[in-house]
Order: structure tokens, then sequence, then C-alpha cells
């Protein structure tokens, strides 16, 4: 798959972007990411890409042009199957989200800054738009990153381990069970222990670890997350 970030802050994406699972998922060929840089599409000698909001309302506006330049330049390229813009009033990402963009052959992100962008610019070519939260951030470079690592990290081959992302928190309205790694028993820095890993991880007893697993991950569910049990 190919992901499009546009941004007038590509220097904040591309350090998260290419370190750890993410990197290597893009040297792998798994995915390709590549972030555009807005301003190379502005026309204004000075780069700009935002003006004062009609109205006189506070604060600044991206503009229409430099944005329909890049995304038509994108789409003259190769089709998208999504054009999200990151935005507060979006709908909100979630798990069942990112399992759905993760199928998706190419799409972009636009990333807002300042008040927002041109509202036309979100009825003429926008299909998709997102919410990481409700709470507002400076810029959609963040909920960009944050979408890319959920999208990216379940494209099949990213995770060594096939299976390792089905037992995560979300796949299947569930919390995930507890982990535990060595040593089988731990004495704290004050000298209190801290207990031993339970029984059955020891077993290797492949089915009873399963169930085990799975009633876990309901008691969890069950008591911090009740309302994901009701969907
Ligand atoms: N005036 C706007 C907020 C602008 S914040 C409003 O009230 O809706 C600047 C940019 O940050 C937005 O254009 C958007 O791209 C991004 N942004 C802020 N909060 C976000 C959130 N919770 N999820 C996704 N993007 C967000």
């Amino acid at each position: 798959m190919r992901i499009d970030i546009i941004t007038v802050l590509p220097e904040l994406l591309e350090g998260f972007l290419n370190e750890s699972i993410l990197g290597r998922a893009q040297k792998k060929g798994l995915v390709e990411i590549h972030v555009h840089n807005l301003r190379d599409y502005s026309t204004n000698r000075w780069r700009r890409v935002d003006d004062y909001p009609f109205g006189g309302f506070a604060g600044m506006v991206m503009q229409c042009e430099p944005i329909d330049r890049c995304i038509s330049q994108l789409k003259s390229e190769r089709h998208y199957d999504e054009i999200i813009y990151t935005s507060p009033d979006g709908e909100q990402f979630d798990q069942p989200m990112a399992n759905t963009l993760s199928l998706k052959e190419n799409i972009i992100i636009l990333c807002g800054h300042y008040k927002g962008i041109d509202h036309r610019i979100r009825e003429q070519l926008i299909t998709k738009e997102v919410s990481i939260g409700d709470y507002v951030l400076t810029g959609g470079e963040l909920a960009a990153a944050v979408m890319t690592d959920a999208i990216v990290r379940i494209v099949p081959g990213v995770i060594g381990d096939e299976q390792s992302a089905l037992n995560d928190c979300f796949q299947d309205n569930l919390l995930a069970a507890p982990m535990y790694s060595r040593p089988k028993e731990y004495v704290g820095v004050d000298g209190k222990s801290w207990g031993s890993v339970p029984e059955i991880l020891l077993s290797g007893h492949e089915a009873k670890i399963k169930e085990w697993e799975i009633a876990q991950s309901l008691e969890r569910t069950r008591q911090l997350r009740p309302d994901l049990l009701e969907k």
C-alpha cells in the first residue's frame, strides 16, 4: 500500500516514519510512505499557503490553491481510494477504521494547520474526515502519524509474527490479555516479591493457554471497557 501525507511540516513526520517498525516496513517494500511539503505547491513568492479568514475571524486559514495543486498532481499519477483530512470534527479513528484503511491501495492524508483549511477543499476534494480524539491539536501531523502507525502495523508481513497483531486490544472488541516475560519470579528493588507468572503460561499446554488468554481478555474487557462487549 501507499500513503501520501501532505503537510507544511514534513520534518516533523520524517523521523517518526523512518524509524523502527514503520521504517523497516518501507525498507522491506511492504508500504510506501511519501511526505509532501505543501509549500512546494504554493505559487506565492514567499511560499505561503495560508491567508486571513473572510469575516474577520482570528487566525489563519489554509488556502485552496496549494492543496488543490498538490492533490491534483497526486491524482494524475494514480487512483486514490481515500483522500483523508485530519480534523477534530471528523469520524473518530479506531481499530476497525485502521483495519479497513490497511486494505486500501493508495490513500492521501492531508494535515491541517492554523485554524484549519478553506471549507471548499473539504467539499470538493476530501472523501473522509478523521479525528483522533475529542481534543484540538496545533496541526494534523500527529494525527497523521497515529493513523499511519496503526494502519501500517497491521499490513501483512509488517509485524514479524503474523498472529501477533490479531490478539492486540480492540481486535474482536476485546482488550488484550496480560503478558509476562522472564524472570518467572521477580523481587523488586525494595526487596518485596512481585509475585510469579501465572502457572498455566509455563505449562506448555497450548489449548489451555488459549483458554486462559480468552478468559483474561473477557475479564479485563468486562472490568475496564464494558462498552466494548455491547458492540
Ligand atoms: N479550528 C479548528 C481546529 C484547527 S486545529 C476546529 O476547531 O475544528 C489545526 C489542525 O490540526 C486541524 O486543521 C487538523 O488538521 C488538526 N487537528 C487538530 N485536532 C485534531 C484531532 N483531534 N484529530 C485530527 N486532527 C486534528
